[in-house]
């Protein structure tokens, strides 16, 4: 968490108010240290799960020599382990770099629809094996925008989106072009979130009581990052939902009309 400068109380006297200041500085810079221990931790484990995940992907890959059927569920197991604790990583990192440096953008021009439609193809094994349907409604959508968290901010929605929805449910993204702002819905069938505990959402490490009884996996860093990299575009992020009537995430950008032929391509 960033730490503020505390106002020093007038009233305090000289040596009160020396040792409100020193003891102010020291929190800022185990405030920092902090940040830096994420980060390097972060980064340092990535190195290796990045390879182990590599090594399994040839393992199972098509080249590799044929597995029982028990060694193919325990690779796939340890790589769904291995991925789950990839993305923890790259969340916190994500979130010490903020609290380091503030949100940096590498802009350019982007269509965001493109950049759902390959989130969506990443999403959609896991998607089958839980039977869950997925459509997508897009038209091109032109942002000024990061390319890497805009994906980001789709894959955390989807992922939630088929985490919170039981398997044979239905999730819809739509991307859509309102004036000068462009939309991103991500719908699902799920479990809904109950009114009292949608304004924590967007909080770090936040859970709903709901999620955590479910001992649904997570960190509960994705939406903060969410709405984190959504601020930094100059857009909004809300949420709509009941319980056991699903949820709908909306992403509104600031919509930029200058698409080039080659993005609206891809
Ligand atoms: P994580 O999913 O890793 O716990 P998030 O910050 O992405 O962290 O989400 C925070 C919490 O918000 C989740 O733990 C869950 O309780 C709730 N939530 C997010 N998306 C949904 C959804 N689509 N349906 C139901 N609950 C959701």
């Amino acid at each position: 968490m960033n730490a503020v400068p505390l106002p020093v109380p007038l009233y305090a006297g000289p040596d009160l108010r020396g040792d409100l200041l020193a003891e102010n500085e020291r929190l800022l810079q185990l405030d920092q240290l902090k940040d830096e221990l994420i980060a390097t931790v972060s980064h340092e484990l990535r190195t290796p799960l990045t390879s182990i995940v590599g090594y399994l992907e040839l393992l199972q890959g098509p080249d590799a020599e044929p597995l029982t059927d028990q060694q193919a569920q325990f690779l796939g197991i340890i790589r769904r382990s291995a991925e789950r604790l990839l993305s923890l990583i790259s969340d916190l990192l994500l979130m010490a770099q903020v609290e380091s440096d503030g949100m940096r953008l590498e802009r350019e021009n982007v269509d965001l629809a493109a950049i759902a439609r390959e989130c969506i193809a990443a999403a959609r094994p896991i998607a089958a094996s839980r039977s869950l349907a997925m459509e997508l409604t897009a038209e091109p959508a032109a942002v000024f925008g990061d390319r890497r968290l805009l994906g980001e901010v789709v894959d955390n929605l989807l992922s939630n989106a088929v985490k919170f929805t039981p398997d044979g449910g239905s999730i819809a993204v739509r991307v859509a072009c309102l004036n000068d702002r462009v939309l991103l819905a991500v719908r699902d069938s799920g479990i809904g979130i109950p009114v009292d505990e949608q304004s924590g959402l967007f909080t770090r490490f936040y859970r709903t009581r709901d999620a955590a009884r479910r001992a649904v996996q997570g960190s509960g860093l994705g939406l903060s990052i969410v709405k984190a990299i959504v601020d930094a575009h100059g857009g909004e992020v809300t949420v709509e939902s009941a319980v056991s009537e699903g949820s709908t995430f909306r992403v509104l950008l600031p919509a930029n009309d200058s698409l080039s032929a080659e993005e609206r391509s891809r």
